[in-house]
């Protein structure tokens, strides 16, 4: 197996013609050793299913071919879903390892082989969406890394009190334990993007409860941050028609009507919702 170097990148790009888009994120890794790392860093063996989303030109992909039992990569861009195959036929031994979904990861909504491991270097402007997305649809996704702009990161991460915590944070806290993973250069991108990058880890926990419970949870996340500034009996009054009914509910729930939403952790919105009334 040869893993993709910078000269490689280029080159395929010349070959395909490819102006980087940047609407779709298109920031390639040209450094194997960082692809290496991150699958390393996320732990997969071949015992694994691994789900990569925009695989771009294959960096990441070649090295995760070889790390995993297999690999199902999902790229909305069809000249690079195209030329995946291609790619990897020429430096991986076992090609058929590899399935290219040809999809916007947001409209997959189920897949033939349940994957267990999610690798990915995500496109940025939808990095939060897509992620939240395949927790929801794939519970068999056990554990992950995927690599975001750094802010997005930090928020991802970010515990109950900071400026950083917000609706990703309690989101994905709903889901998975998530956690810082290292930082990553500029450099090790064509084109280099104008911000800088980080790893995110994250092992799925036990969900607090249903379908139900979970979508009466985010809805209450959602106001709580609509009006971040705002004590939660005020920003939570839309929901349940006046603040003092709000109030009623938080009280119930044991929590403190005059805090903000940024000082919850997900287990007390989910103390909100099993004491709140339905609102749908
Ligand atoms: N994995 C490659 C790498 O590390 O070099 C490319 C990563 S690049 C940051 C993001 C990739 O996601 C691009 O290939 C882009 O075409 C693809 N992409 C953008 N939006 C997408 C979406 N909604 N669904 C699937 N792929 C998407």
């Amino acid at each position: 197996m040869t893993l993709l170097g910078a000269a490689q990148i280029r080159e395929l790009a010349a070959q395909l013609d490819l102006k980087p888009s940047k609407s779709l994120g298109q920031n390639f890794v040209i450094d194997s050793n960082v692809c290496t790392k991150i699958v390393r860093t996320a732990g997969v063996t071949k015992d694994d299913i691994a789900l990569e989303i925009g695989p771009g030109l294959g960096s990441l992909t070649l090295a995760m071919l070889e790390a995993a039992q297999s690999v199902i990569a999902v790229e909305i861009d069809p000249r690079l879903a195209e030329q995946l195959p291609i790619t990897v036929a020429q430096h991986f031994a076992h090609p058929e390892n590899l399935t290219v979904i040809n999809k916007d990861a947001l409209a997959v909504h189920d897949l033939s082989v349940a994957p267990t491991v999610l690798v990915a270097n995500l496109p940025y402007n939808v990095s939060v969406p897509v992620l939240l997305h395949l927790l929801e649809k794939f519970p068999s996704i056990r554990t992950g890394v995927v690599m975001v702009q750094a802010e997005v990161a930090d928020r991802l991460a970010a515990k109950p009190g900071g400026k950083e915590y917000g609706i990703p944070s309690v989101k994905a806290a709903w889901w998975a334990e998530v956690k810082n993973a290292g930082t990553v250069s500029r450099s090790i991108f064509w084109p280099a993007p104008n911000v800088d990058s980080k790893l995110v880890g994250f092992t799925r926990r036990q969900t607090a409860g249903s379908e139900e419970m979970r979508e009466k949870v985010f809805t209450i996340i959602d106001a709580a941050f609509a009006q971040r500034r705002k004590m939660l009996r005020s920003a939570l009054s839309s929901l349940y028609g006046s603040s003092s009914a709000a109030e009623e509910i938080l009280i119930k729930a044991s929590i403190d009507p005059t805090l903000r939403g940024e000082a919850l952790e997900v287990k007390s919105f989910c103390q909100i919702a099993a004491v709140a009334p339905d609102i749908f």
